[in-house]
């Protein structure tokens, strides 16, 4: 009898404590009082279910980002760009330029290569959202490590979740790689969706493969027409 009361009582304090957080938490958000307006009662409904963050809640967060070596001392990273509820989104494996590029960093032809393909498929750079496994350059455009992929793949994680995009086009070894978990090359991968958090995946060639490599243009093209027919069916 008494260890069922302390439990109760246990039960009784923690749902104490949920209610004053809840109510501290509409304090936050500019709440004077308790109402019974919609919004007030769709807020109660949301209670308690996990709330992805915004992307500018993510960059907030991430700050001056000192999670790997690839940290610019403080200069401002690349942590993507395009429409913040894209439907087909980009991920690539590292940001062109150097350091001390990154306010503004040259547009390299890898990159103009990929603004004709999603050209070419009716859309632009800004209904699509594009970025990179990891956020900063890499020295001398080397790809990413393992350790710097594993520092920066919850950023990306974080962006995919905000996003929420119909499906994500993974470009090159890299992004493949950690999206997919495995090791197994793009030749392999490509032409076919796999799955990350429910989203489907399609890898494909980076453009600077196909700048070195223009047969596998056709290939990437196929990838491109499945990605589309995908977006038609979603
Ligand atoms: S690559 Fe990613 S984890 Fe590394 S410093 Fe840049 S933002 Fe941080």
């Amino acid at each position: 009898m008494g260890s069922r009361f302390k439990a109760n009582a246990r039960t009784i304090s923690r749902t104490i404590e949920d209610i004053n957080n809840y109510f501290k938490y509409l304090s936050g958000i500019g709440n004077k009082g308790f109402d019974c307006s919609p919004r007030s009662l769709e807020l109660i409904q949301e209670w308690g279910k996990k709330r992805n963050k915004t992307l500018e809640e993510i960059r907030s967060h991430i700050g001056r980002c000192t999670r790997c070596g690839l940290s610019g001392k403080g200069t401002p990273l690349a942590f993507g760009k395009g429409h913040p509820k894209a439907r087909l989104m980009f991920v690539g494996d590292a940001p062109a330029g150097s350091p001390s590029e990154r306010d503004n960093p040259p547009e390299d032809p890898a990159a103009k290569l990929l603004t004709k393909i999603i050209q070419s498929l009716g859309l632009t750079p800004e209904s699509v959202y594009i970025c990179h496994i990891v956020k900063c350059p890499t020295p001398d455009g080397r790809p990413p490590l393992p350790e710097e992929i594993g520092a920066c793949f919850p950023i990306l994680k974080q962006q995919i979740q905000a996003i929420n995009p119909d499906i994500i086009c993974a470009l090159g070894p890299a992004a493949a790689g950690a999206l997919l978990n495995t090791k197994a090359p793009v030749s392999h991968l490509r032409g076919k969706f796999h799955d990350f958090l429910g989203i489907r995946v399609m890898p494909t060639y980076h453009p600077t493969h196909l700048l070195t490599n223009p047969e596998k243009k056709r290939d990437v093209w196929e990838d491109m027409k499945k990605i589309m027919r995908g977006l038609d069916t979603a």
